[in-house]
């Protein structure tokens, strides 16, 4: 048997809880994960997928040399060396510059990627080829917190520790199948309930493990937040449970509030959201009367066209009851991601720089434009994901360079979305394997996995951790942060020579405020949460002590206003889509994972027993789904997990991919795409 040769501490590649994990390695294999008993963060646990997070590295699959598309957009792609197909893309995207502008260009930077990565290709975006079109998936999951959080409050991330979880009282739980997506989290909320007697309000549409820990379980019917969120407001403010000082003292804007909810009276509430009016009234008192109550959040209240009018309704709540500012006291949309909080916290977005210094500030850009020695940089914020491919579409876009992303899976209505990427004249695809949008790319360009490279990610909770390279990268993949250099010294670019990428978190803290006491010596041995503003800060557990980030804290109200499409004669049920525990995103990782595919090999679609019955189905059987957009072939899981009207589709699986179904319409100031509802007809295949 061989010998185990070396074991390092990194973080999870998969969700936004960033485990701490020893990965084992014997040679260049990784040979085995092991949770780290210390951290704070997975305290000697792991989840499925942490546990098995090192098999894909080594899969036979891995993309291992440069790859461009010869004969056109019909010939084949073959075997290129990293010289050629580097100094392809510059040449390309720099006629392009030269030819229609910077702004024919766009960069997809990723969730997955490192910080410092992130950080260089917004910076090859901006100072190399001069435009603000940079992105990545967050559009897609928590661009409604981003926008929803900095309006009310000042600043978009969660507000508590994960080891908050361990000391709240009351958890008021809407849109997050938290076992599922984010399981240490979820657990540490069934071991309060159970060991604490903490007090778990959850709003979901579907059944999900929490419901049976669940001393509330309200099913809303899709798309109605706004209304159950004003309607608890309503009945805070009648019965006088609302935190008059702290409203007087710590913010703005209650007046108009109360204005708003005044009309959500439980029994409008319950003809517009289906929760009975008693239910609401009791879950009110429950979250108002409790001290250390916490409200966690995900998907299902972002990924809708009123998903900003959602999260600026719960930071509403919480402010009106004064939970915010305080320990296991505050508003936690939890990340999905392992680094979308970081891909954010460091620019991959088209109107801000890192630490959400916005490009339209004259001031950010001087300071910027100083620190890159550059003589421009634009100062019109730039395209969102969703509007790159739609001006692909029309031509305007004409170079897209994609990082660790995939959009051909995990965007909304993908008949259209591939339509557009087919269109793209020049298409960049970076990444560890041949994925469903790598089919379109011109260039591919194979990058190392988390455990071939350093870096440092930025978990839910805004704790910066290291990543450590345990293995070298395989065949001839590289980091994507020295691909990315690459690329800009080819353009003639040459303020992006690292040695290593401690040099890039030097130059983030440099530039950043909220990063900058970080570096890699003052990570050790858990990494640090910002605000980290100097050396000597010690990082900050929760947000908004004594006053919100903005000042003060600002109540934004909003009025209910339906889903952009809703079930008719045609289209009878509901659709949402999300993701199950054992996969991960679009499965790229995952579904290369033997145990993780064993158990959850193929899509479903998860539809209750009476709906089946009415339709004749059995558990099992193949069906098509279809919406106005396309149709799918799925099998039927007959399940009371989803109410009647209702059903749900994982995301995760090219063969039948839920987002041929789904809607591309988006909330009007975030742009996030409403994934969680659109109209359906279900029929025997
Ligand atoms: Fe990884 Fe998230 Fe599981 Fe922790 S909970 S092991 S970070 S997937």
């Amino acid at each position: 048997m061989s010998k185990i040769m070396e074991r390092k501490i990194t973080t999870c590649i998969y969700c936004g809880c960033g485990c701490g994990l020893y990965l084992q390695t014997d040679g260049n294999r990784i040979i085995s994960s092991v949770p780290s008993r210390n951290h704070p963060v997975s305290d000697g646990s792991l989840c499925v997928k942490g546990w098995n997070s090192f098999e894909f590295e080594n899969s036979r699959e891995r993309i291992t040399q440069p790859l461009i598309r010869r004969g056109g957009k019909e010939g084949k792609l073959e075997p290129a060396t990293w010289e050629e197909a580097i100094e392809l893309v510059a040449n390309r995207f720099s006629s392009f510059k030269e030819r229609y502008g910077s702004d024919s260009l766009a960069f997809l930077s990723s969730a997955k990627a490192t910080n410092e990565e992130n950080f260089l290709m917004m910076k090859l975006a901006r100072a190399v080829f001069g435009t603000n079109n940079v992105d990545h998936c967050a559009r897609l999951c928590h661009a409604s917190t981003v926008t929803g959080l900095a309006l009310t409050m000042g600043s978009g991330a969660m507000t508590n520790s994960v080891e908050d979880f361990d000391k709240a009282d009351c958890f008021l739980v809407t849109g997050s199948d938290t076992t599922g997506q984010h399981p240490l989290i979820g657990s540490r909320i069934i071991r309060s309930v159970l060991d604490r007697g903490a007090k778990l309000l959850l709003f979901d549409p579907r059944r999900i493990r929490l419901s049976k820990y669940a001393h509330i379980h309200a099913q809303q019917r899709p798309g109605t937040d706004v209304a159950w969120i004003n309607g608890l407001m309503h009945v805070i403010i009648r019965d006088g449970l609302e935190a008059r000082e702290y409203i007087e003292e710590r913010t703005t804007g209650y007046q108009e509030l109360k204005r708003v909810v005044e009309r959500y009276e439980p029994s409008y509430v319950e003809g517009i959201t289906g929760i009975p009016a008693k239910v609401l009234e009791e879950a009110a008192h429950i979250y108002a009367g409790t001290r250390k109550a916490m409200i966690v959040f995900a998907m299902g209240i972002t990924q809708h066209t009123t998903g900003v009018n959602n999260v600026k309704s719960l930071a509403n709540l919480a402010m009106l009851t004064g939970h915010v500012g305080f320990p296991a006291m505050g508003v936690n949309p939890l990340r999905g991601q392992n680094n979308v909080q970081g891909a954010c916290d460091v620019g991959g977005l088209p109107d801000v720089y890192s630490g959400y210094q916005k490009v339209e500030n004259p001031e950010a850009r001087k300071k910027f434009m100083k620190a890159w020695e550059v003589d421009y940089l634009p100062d019109k914020t730039g395209l969102t994901l969703t509007e790159i491919f739609q001006n692909a579409c029309r031509g305007k876009i004409r170079g897209i360079y994609v990082m660790g992303e995939n959009p051909a899976l995990s965007d909304p209505n993908l008949n259209h979305l591939c339509g557009c990427l087919k269109r793209t004249e020049f298409l960049v695809v970076q990444d560890l394997f041949y994925t469903e949008t790598a089919e379109y790319a011109d260039v591919i360009l194979p990058a190392a996995s988390f455990a071939e490279k350093d870096g440092t990610f930025t978990n839910t909770e805004r704790r910066v951790q290291r990543v450590r390279k345990v293995m070298e990268p395989v065949g001839n993949s590289l980091p994507d942060w020295k691909i990315i250099s690459m690329v800009a010294k080819a353009a003639g670019y040459h303020q992006m020579d690292y040695k290593d990428p401690s040099q890039i978190m030097d130059e983030i803290a440099s530039v950043t405020p909220i990063y900058g006491g970080i570096s890699y010596d003052r990570l050790e041995p858990f990494g640090l949460q910002w605000p980290c503003p100097d050396k000597n800060h010690p990082g900050t557990p929760y947000l908004h002590k004594d006053r919100f980030t903005r000042g003060k804290g600002r109540f934004l109200p909003a009025e209910y206003q339906p889903p952009a499409e809703e079930p008719d004669a045609e289209y009878p049920f509901v659709l949402t889509t999300g993701r199950t525990y054992w996969h991960y995103h679009t499965g790229t990782m995952t579904r290369r994972t033997s145990v993780l595919a064993r158990e959850i090999p193929e899509n479903y679609v998860e539809i209750n027993p009476a709906d089946a019955e009415a339709m004749n189905l059995k558990n099992g059987e193949m069906v098509s789904v279809s919406s106005r957009r396309g149709s799918i072939k799925v099998k039927a899981k007959v399940t009371e997990y989803v109410g009647e009207g209702l059903v749900f589709i994982p995301f995760h699986f090219a063969e039948s991919p839920a987002n041929i179904l789904t809607l591309q319409d988006t909330d009007p100031e975030a742009k996030i795409p409403a994934l969680k509802v659109c109209a359906v007809k279900i029929e025997k295949a």
